[in-house]
């Protein structure tokens, strides 16, 4: 069989997968960022909901018989099957499922929904029954890509103890943590440096998840960093993501001997209140203790922020801005909340009177001027906030201030439009 993977603008880490696994069951895959394909079957992969919305990306599924959509957006398949004109949506994780898809269509294949005699057939999804998967398919662009600063994000292991109430990973792969053995992820490693990929970052929630087994692995991580850090380098291996309440000084001293020596933490808020509202089950003071042995051990912190979370008042959000101050963080990202398909955060956020949303209120204070929403000039304050704040600072030009004001008001465009579309779907969201 012809399969084509297209994975619009970003190929991302499942998109690869699924076409070596493809590959090795004997079909002839293509993979690539372009919206083409010639294929018997074309494999949609998405990260993102607003993609469901892209006028090119509807009118490609629209032209073609056989496109199964996958990404995250599975957790509501009456939406993708509402907005996109697709055969099937797989609702799980595919890797088990997807030769058995391709090769016979929907019927009877586990975790995946489709249209039929005018009604949605769903099936319960199962989880992959072991994360070692074949080599990954790897297209020749792909060391052309950046990602923040990556190639490609791998996936070391699956699922999150937290239940962070924002967020899709213990939503679409659970509370148990799966992790891929170490063999298997170094196979895959030596393959993409073999296929000219130079920088790899590790994503997966948590990177400190790794081998979890009731408690914190640490001589599994530990083990696993060094091994890739011998491959590509430790200049070239990034493993971003960490829970305040999952490093300690081992942890943190691997991060700084075998990669980039960076961690981005989700520290979210700097207002207990909000804190316990997002269920990050993590308090401020746990976030400051995280970063001060980050910083005692030489590790470079950069921190994630989320702001405009339902019920965050002016007096939790100052408390934020004197947190970011008091932090000195290296690098600062900031969100406004929003709702992603599946979360707790979704439905909160569509069941409260707009009114009340601090993105449908008018902005009155400081930066009146350039008429944003509340929630928008929180997201701006704080980009400029944290920048002042970093150990060295860079200068505020205007290239600067015009870069954090479009993005700022860009997310709160991008969240209003998603908005629009999950209240379409709201019966159905999980
Ligand atoms: S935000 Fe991070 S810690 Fe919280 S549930 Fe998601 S992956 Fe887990």
């Amino acid at each position: 069989m012809n399969v084509d993977i297209v994975s619009p603008g970003t190929y991302t880490y499942g998109s690869l997968v699924l076409g070596g696994v493809l590959k090795e069951k004997g079909h002839a895959v293509k993979i690539t960022r372009k919206l083409e394909s010639q294929g018997d079957v074309t494999l949609l992969s998405l990260f993102s909901t607003l993609q469901l919305l892209d006028p090119k990306i509807r009118d490609f599924v629209a032209a073609r018989e056989n496109v199964y959509v996958g990404g995250p957006v599975g957790l509501c398949p009456e939406m993708v099957l509402g907005e996109l004109d697709a055969r099937a949506v797989v609702t799980g994780e595919g890797e088990d499922i997807v030769a058995r898809l391709v090769e016979s269509g929907p019927v009877g294949v586990p975790g995946v929904a489709f249209r039929q005699n005018g009604r949605i057939e769903k099936s319960h999804p199962q989880p992959t029954k072991s994360l070692d998967h074949a080599l990954p398919l790897i297209p020749d662009d792909l060391c052309q890509q950046n990602v923040r600063g990556a190639n490609v994000y791998i996936e070391t292991h699956r699922g999150c103890l937290g239940s962070c109430s924002f967020c899709q990973v213990p939503r679409f792969f659970g509370r148990t943590i799966r992790s891929r053995s170490i063999e298997n992820i170094v196979a895959e490693v030596e393959e993409m440096k073999r296929c000219g990929i130079s920088r790899v970052a590790i994503s997966g929630g948590t990177g400190s998840l790794f081998g979890y087994r009731n408690k914190v692995n640490k001589e599994a991580f530990v083990q696993m960093l060094r091994s890739l850090s011998a491959i590509l380098g430790k200049r070239n291996l990034s493993v971003p993501d960490m829970r305040v309440d999952l490093v300690d000084e081992t942890i943190l001293k691997a991060v700084r001997d075998y990669t980039i020596g960076w961690v981005f933490f989700g520290l979210e808020s700097g207002s207990d209140v909000i804190l316990k509202a997002m269920r990050k089950g993590v308090t401020v003071e746990d976030n400051h203790r995280a970063i001060r042995l980050a910083k005692s051990l030489g590790v470079r912190v950069g921190g994630s922020f989320i702001v405009g979370y339902p019920g965050e008042s002016r007096e939790d959000f100052e408390e934020t801005m004197g947190f970011a101050e008091e932090a000195m963080l290296d690098d600062v990202f900031v969100s406004i909340a929003e709702p992603i398909p599946g979360t707790p955060l979704a439905s909160q956020i569509l069941n409260q009177p707009q009114e009340e949303l601090s993105l449908f209120q008018e902005h009155k204070g400081e930066y009146q001027a350039l008429k944003l929403s509340e929630a928008e000039a929180r997201c701006f304050e704080l980009m400029l906030h944290g920048e002042s704040c970093k150990p060295i600072p860079r200068a505020l030009t205007n290239d600067l201030y015009n870069t954090y004001l479009t993005e700022a008001r860009g997310q709160g465009q991008d969240i209003k439009k998603v908005m629009t579309l999950l209240g379409k779907y709201r019966e159905y969201l999980p």
